[in-house]
């Protein structure tokens, strides 16, 4: 075995090869690439009966699905949202021409802060959009009641929270909308590709007009659309994902396991651990570093990793409000985002996903445990 391998934050899934052949075949006897074909139609089908949701609009990114959902509600004027995030989250406002607004975190999930949303409403506030950070829950009811209120709506960015179950119910039943993403890093991906998860048949029409142009029917164009359709090879590739879903999830399972067993007995090195009601799909593996107790700042770990061939990432550093095209939005200041800057100071992702051996998990582990190597 070669100790010195380079190890990755994350590595994507892909199915046997061979299994997908029929499936190109497919593709290649019947000339339908794009625009609903039959596994596209298959796929959408197939994941609202995972996701427990009645409709599912599938998309070629998770970033577009964001920008869309925002349209198919005519969110304008200012959206409440996290600076926690990958930044695709906020870009997905300004495109729409929307002012985020920050509010910080809660320490425990990395989640927006639910009881700091209500401060942040204003007038012009006409939604909010948080994120399941590392696919943990959001406070959903709480989130729901604050939008009921004040008559809001809420959009979740679901990208990192696949399968992810709160409750014994599906995440994505929650919010008037969640967008997903299968982009290659994520637990379930279609190379590139994303979704909408929507609760009536006329927002899930309005939807998939807009990722098609705006065209209504064959001659009417009803709305500014746009192209953000998934293609068939896209499609065919998520109903092969689908089916090896569950086997990964348990070797992520697995990996969590060890990760937390032997990164608990390390003092200054603490990590989430998830509330009994959520099922998880152990996406990520963050760890937080208090330089005090453990001894070694954060950036001097992810260099000790680096310099022995772990590529750990620093997710989400930096906030997305320091970026510059948010960085004059008064709620980016860091006075207003205390927590989250603080996490995002100390935060380390370490590698996870399905096919890394547990031998590499215990070289990651010793690596963190030796400090002095
Ligand atoms: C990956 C990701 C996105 C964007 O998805 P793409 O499919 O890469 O466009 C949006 N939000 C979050 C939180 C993400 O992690």
């Amino acid at each position: 075995m070669d100790n010195n391998k380079p190890i990755y934050v994350t590595q994507p899934a892909l199915p046997d090869l061979q299994e997908f052949i029929p499936y190109l075949e497919k593709i290649w006897d019947n000339k339908i690439l794009t625009n609903n074909g039959p596994f596209h139609m298959q796929l959408e089908k197939a994941l609202a009966e995972f996701l427990e949701v009645p409709f599912v609009s599938l998309f070629a990114n998770g970033t577009l699905a964001l920008i869309v959902a925002l349209r198919a509600l005519n969110i304008t004027g200012e959206v409440i949202t996290t600076p926690y995030s990958f930044v695709a989250t906020s870009h997905s406002l300004l495109w729409n021409n929307i002012k985020p607004v920050f509010v910080d975190i809660e320490p425990n999930s990395c989640n927006i802060d639910s009881e700091k949303i209500e401060k942040a409403i204003t007038k012009r506030t006409t939604a909010i959009l948080p994120v399941h950070v590392y696919g943990n829950p959001c406070q959903t009811e709480r989130i729901q009641e604050i939008a009921n209120t004040y008559k809001l709506k809420v959009i979740y960015d679901a990208a990192h929270a696949f399968g992810v179950k709160q409750n014994g119910k599906n995440i994505c039943t929650h919010g008037d909308l969640s967008a997903l993403s299968f982009h290659a890093t994520k637990v379930f991906n279609t190379m590139e590709g994303g979704a909408i998860v929507s609760h009536s048949a006329s927002t899930k029409k309005k939807i998939d007009y807009l990722k098609n142009h705006g065209f209504f029917n064959e001659t009417k164009v009803k709305t500014l659309g746009l192209n953000s359709k998934m293609n068939e090879m896209q499609s065919a590739l998520g109903l092969l994902q689908l089916k090896n879903f569950h086997q990964n999830i348990q070797k992520r399972k697995r990996i969590t396991q060890l990760y937390q067993k032997e990164l608990e007995k390390i003092k200054g090195i603490s990590f989430i651990v998830n509330t009994a009601s959520t099922e998880p799909n152990f996406t990520y593996f963050p760890i937080f570093v208090n330089k005090n107790e453990y001894g070694m700042t954060r950036d001097d770990l992810f260099k000790k990793l680096k310099k022995n061939n772990i590529f750990a990432r620093r997710y989400f550093y930096p906030l997305i409000s320091n970026f510059p095209m948010y960085k004059s939005i008064e709620s980016a200041r860091s006075s207003n985002l205390p927590e989250a800057d603080k996490i995002a100071e100390n935060v380390i992702c370490l590698p996870i996903f399905s096919e890394l051996d547990l031998n590499s998990v215990y070289r990651i582990i010793d690596i963190i445990k030796n400090k002095d190597a």
